[in-house]
């Protein structure tokens, strides 16, 4: 972030908000980092996400749980000053400047702690991994433990609600047809949900029923084509969602 920054000409120092649509390691875990060079940033999280920010011990933790060696490869995360952290309120409203203004939209379901930022006036929506990610177009479902069916599609339905132009993804870049993207995942959804857990019921393990999967649904195609580390960096994520799916849904609180 910091290079890019530097080939747009941007001086650190000039950034006001770090965004985050949620704490998993992959898209917060350098917000530490990056603030102590943004001497003006206050890092915006959801309200679940501010301890954590702050003390990230356990988040540490559970991202080594959840990625063994993939969180080593991140590196572990330094904490964000607790003055520096802003809490989202949902439907909250940033002011960046004549034309641009972005709102906030609570969007469990990824992560109890996932929020999507949209740009009514341009109608770009970035969702973070609330829709799934989209590696080269192919979208696939990101739906680790704990998951939770109905909030995890309220939250689609609420992006859907939207009618945004473009979708902009976590993992990886923006696209048109955002209205089409969120309903595919959404479909998605239901039907992985309903294949994962039948599967899971017959005692099939997670690597099982990605194999299954594989055979039985095209958009894992993409599979074939990615580098080994990519590929080595999807499965294990594949894996989390499956195991997401399998596990009993929990209610929401
Ligand atoms: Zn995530």
């Amino acid at each position: 972030m910091l290079s890019a920054l530097s080939e747009l000409n941007i001086s650190p120092g000039e950034i006001d908000y770090i965004i985050l649509t949620h704490i998993h390691i992959d898209h917060a875990g350098g917000a530490g980092t990056a603030i102590r060079e943004m001497s003006g940033a206050r890092v915006i999280a959801h309200s679940r996400a501010r301890s954590h920010l702050i003390d990230p011990t356990r988040l540490w933790k559970a991202s080594q749980d959840t990625l063994g060696n993939l969180a080593q490869q991140y590196g572990s995360i330094e904490p964000v000053p607790e003055d520096r952290v802003l809490v989202a309120e949902d439907l909250m409203k940033l002011d960046l400047g004549p034309g641009l203004e972005l709102e906030v939209h609570l969007t469990p379901g990824h992560a109890p702690h996932h929020l999507s930022i949209f740009d009514r006036a341009n109608g770009v929506l970035v969702a973070g991994e609330a829709a799934g990610v989209c590696i080269d177009g192919a979208i696939r479902l990101a739906t680790p433990r704990p998951f939770r069916l109905e909030e995890t599609l309220s939250s689609i339905d609420r992006l859907i609600a939207l009618e945004p132009q473009t979708l902009c993804y976590g993992h990886f870049g923006c696209y048109g047809n955002a209205s089409e993207k969120l309903n595919f995942a959404r479909q998605k959804l239901l039907d992985w949900y309903e294949v994962v857990n039948s599967l899971s019921k017959e005692g099939k393990n997670s690597e099982e029923i990605l194999t299954i999967l594989r055979e039985k649904d095209s958009s894992l195609d993409y599979l074939n084509g990615l580098s080994k580390d990519t590929y080595n960096r999807e499965h294990v994520l594949l894996i989390n969602t499956i195991n997401g799916l399998s596990g009993p849904t929990v209610k929401s609180d």
